[in-house]
């Protein structure tokens, strides 16, 4: 009998012929998510375990696991050799002491001389001759015992199911760079393109000295979060200081946030093609502030080709900040440090720029040179 964690997948069932890639980069997702800790995985059908790991491990095994997309549940338990005694006392180990339970049988293997029903029955009683505080109920028990018959002569007994985060594996559907700023929305875009199977590489722009080393450290911690489900391992950062510098002395004020963010998308794109992404992400949501209005968000994809993904465009701020909250972003997030987005912040933003306006201020820049210049003090910070 050993302790193994069991893992169901999810959404990739249904992807038919090319069941064999999604399931490949499923455990190797999960190899990643595991790194630093013994232990070996094996694929049963339609599951894996995660076996011979130290059992002091388990807590901290199953925390990354739930983090892990494509998950659809997955449970802590035992497995044995599927006679009844060796079944009998892996479900002693799982069962509770007292209270109301019942034993649940699938079997996997339909050989199995037992029927699913007689197994649960001889389980269940030989617990309940054991445990005079025991009393079944089949319909709502406070504990249920879980056994699994499988194929490979083998049995899994566990007391309960947690639920997984679904979604796809990370990598599946290719690979994006998150402008991800110390806010609260970039994080969470971040996790939901994740979701679906992105690669969320990320790009982070300072104005360092006017935003200081907190402001950093708070980023590459969000970044370190985001890096738990997205399994990325690094951000890139670029300073913007000179960019602003230059747009404050020589262009309208009111486009100053507008003038910036086409700067960084277009640094954005640069890095992302050298990176093998296929589009941008950032946490705009439509309306949310001045420069997420129509026009603004127009403006900056004038200066791109690459799509630019906004998981969050629909959603209200309430509903950003649960999920924040969920994924463990939204503490670090709401710490108080300056953005490069509100040094030299307007006390007027134009909220809806005339695209012929913004060009016609650009032009006093020289706009080439600023983004070779910005892309030389690119840093990436490993973690
Ligand atoms: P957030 O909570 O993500 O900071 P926000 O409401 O503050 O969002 P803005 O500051 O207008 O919105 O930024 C919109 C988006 O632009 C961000 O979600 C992020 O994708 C990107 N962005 C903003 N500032 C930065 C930055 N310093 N570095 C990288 N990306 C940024
Ligand atoms: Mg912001």
């Amino acid at each position: 009998m050993e302790n193994v964690i069991i893992i169901r997948y999810a959404e990739i069932h249904l992807k038919g012929k090319n069941r064999g890639y999604f399931e490949r980069v499923f455990a190797n997702n999960l190899e990643k998510a595991m790194k630093g800790i013994r232990h070996e995985i094996h694929r049963t059908s339609g599951r894996y375990l995660i076996a011979d790991f130290n059992e002091s491990m388990t807590e901290e095994i199953m925390r990354r696991v739930s983090r892990v997309f494509g998950v659809h549940s997955y449970s802590s338990g035992l497995l044995t050799e599927n006679d009844e005694d060796s079944i009998y006392h892996a479900a002693k180990l799982v069962a509770p002491e007292s209270g109301t339970f019942k034993v649940e049988t699938h079997r996997g293997d339909k050989r199995y001389p037992l029927t699913s029903m007689e197994i649960s029955a001889r389980i269940g009683g030989r617990l309940l001759s054991e445990r005079p505080s025991l009393r079944v109920d089949v319909h709502s028990p406070e504990h249920t015992v879980y056994v699994d018959v499988r194929e490979s002569g083998k049995a899994l007994v566990f007391g309960s199911f947690c639920d997984g985060l679904h979604g796809m594996p990370v990598s599946t559907a290719g690979k994006g760079l998150l402008l991800i700023s110390g806010g609260i929305d970039s994080p969470v875009a971040g996790y939901m393109m994740a979701k679906r199977g992105l690669t969320v590489e990320m790009l982070h722009f300072h104005s360092y000295p006017y935003t200081n080393e907190g402001a950093k450290e708070k980023v590459v911690s969000l970044a370190k979060i985001l890096s738990e489900y997205s399994l990325t391992t690094r951000i890139t950062t670029v300073s913007v200081t000179h960019i602003q510098e230059e747009i404050h002395k020589k262009c309208a004020a009111e486009l100053n946030v507008t003038l910036l963010r086409r700067f960084m998308y277009r640094i954005a794109e640069r890095i992302a093609t050298r990176e093998g992404a296929g589009c941008l992400v950032t946490g705009e949501s439509l309306g949310q502030v001045a420069s997420q209005t129509l026009e603004g968000l127009t403006s900056s994809n004038a200066v791109v080709k690459l799509p630019v993904l906004r998981p969050l465009i629909g959603f209200d701020k309430e509903d950003i900040i649960a999920i924040a909250k969920k994924i463990g972003t939204y503490e670090t997030s709401v710490l108080p440090y300056e953005d490069c987005c509100t040094v030299f912040l307007p006390d007027f933003p134009a909220i809806k720029p005339k695209l012929s306006f913004i060009e016609e201020e650009e032009s006093k820049l020289d706009v080439k040179a600023l983004v070779e210049e910005a892309l030389s003090t690119r840093e990436c910070i490993r973690f």
